[in-house]
């Protein structure tokens, strides 16, 4: 009972921050979430009662934070978007959960109308250059992750890290480093 608790105030610390001034800052990931799941989540965050499987929301989030919930699907062509199969150098599809928006480099949702924030596929998961060329790698280490070099052994693409240090270049189309 004790581990429930501290497990669920854990995860509201760490998705939702509810400021002093009573605003609630939402970490960049959730924007993954459908919308049923988002809402328990500040419901949660409110003490307002459950809407939603607490346990289906739990799950989405221990998969979100890597920023890789859209998990690429057996591909024959590992070359194309692996959610609408875009081709390199081609514009997602409207509705693409790897699409990064042009405006914000957030996810793409519906964030702005219409396809004026698309973005192209490059070919790469979006951000995965911008973390190669700052050196922004984690490994799990006893079920935590740790910064690590590329060349370590499970290193992976520290996405999160990408989304704390840098901001979104509209101009550049990338994320660069703050200051
Ligand atoms: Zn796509
Ligand atoms: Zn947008």
């Amino acid at each position: 009972m004790r581990l429930t608790v501290t497990t669920r105030i854990r995860t509201q610390a760490r998705w939702i921050i509810r400021r002093p001034t009573g605003d609630l800052a939402l970490h960049w990931a959730l924007a993954q979430l459908p919308t049923l799941h988002l809402r328990e989540l500040l419901h949660r965050t409110l003490n307002l009662r459950s809407i939603a499987d607490g346990h289906e929301v739990d799950q989405q989030l221990r998969t979100l934070w890597l920023g890789e919930l859209a998990a690429p699907q057996s591909n024959p062509d590992p070359a194309v978007c692996p959610v609408c199969h875009a081709q390199p150098g081609t514009l997602h599809s409207n509705l693409c959960d790897i699409a990064r928006c042009a405006l914000t480099g957030f996810q793409r949702g519906y964030c702005h109308p219409g396809t004026t924030c698309l973005t192209i596929w490059t070919g790469r998961w979006p951000g995965s250059d911008e973390c190669e060329e700052y050196g922004f790698f984690y490994r799990a280490v006893a079920g935590r992750a740790e910064p690590c070099n590329a060349t370590d052994d499970g290193a992976e693409h520290d996405y999160n890290r990408l989304y704390a240090e840098c901001v979104w270049h509209v101009g550049q189309q990338r994320m660069i480093l703050l200051g």
